[in-house]
């Protein structure tokens, strides 16, 4: 894939315990990504190439920050922010992170927030409709997932590389 230029980084952020590692891992194993070539999977660096509508892109994800970095130095193309809809006080973290990334690095980046653990319904302290409005106050878009069952990591994963493409190219 030499001179491919669609070579995204992104970032994934969130409170500990949330899943980031979890939706990353989910990432790696995506019906989306393309196998055919030892090269478009590093399992070392997280990096998958992604074929949607006839277009391979490679995305590189990082799974959080060490706390020694500020978010102001890492340039990603898109940010995944990750609560879990069982832990309110992740929500709240979420919610600062947001904060953060539209003070630091303005709209011009895909975000993305995430609810994550949706399989734990009984234990449900953030509603869908407050996670939304977050969203829509910092210019994010929002989803629910749960990496436990694999169920709508592969649709965060079109989506967000949909969105890094349309900011990128708006058509
Ligand atoms: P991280 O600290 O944000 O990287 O979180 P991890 O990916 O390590 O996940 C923390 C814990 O939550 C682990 O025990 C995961 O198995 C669990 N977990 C992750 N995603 C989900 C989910 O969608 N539902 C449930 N019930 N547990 C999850
Ligand atoms: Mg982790």
């Amino acid at each position: 894939q030499s001179g491919n230029a669609s070579y995204f980084k992104v970032l994934v952020l969130g409170a500990t315990g949330v899943g980031k590692s979890s939706i990353t891992q989910q990432f790696m194993t995506s019906e989306y990504v393309a196998f055919d070539n030892s090269m478009d999977r590093d399992e070392e660096e997280n990096t998958v190439s992604v074929l949607l509508n006839g277009e391979e892109s490679t995305l590189e994800c990082t799974d959080g920050l060490d706390p020694e970095y500020d978010l102001e130095d890492f340039r990603a193309d898109a940010y995944i922010v990750v609560f879990s809809i069982a832990h309110r006080d992740t929500f709240v973290a979420a919610t600062n992170i947001l904060n953060e990334l539209l003070y630091d690095i303005g709209t011009d980046r895909t975000t993305i927030l995430v609810g994550n653990k949706a399989d734990l319904v009984r234990k449900r302290k953030v509603t869908t409709e407050e996670a939304l409005d977050v969203a829509l106050q910092y210019d994010a878009k929002y989803t629910e997932t749960s990496a436990a069952l694999n169920h709508h990591v592969d649709e965060l994963l079109v989506g967000m590389l949909s969105q890094i493409r349309f900011k990128l190219n708006p058509t």
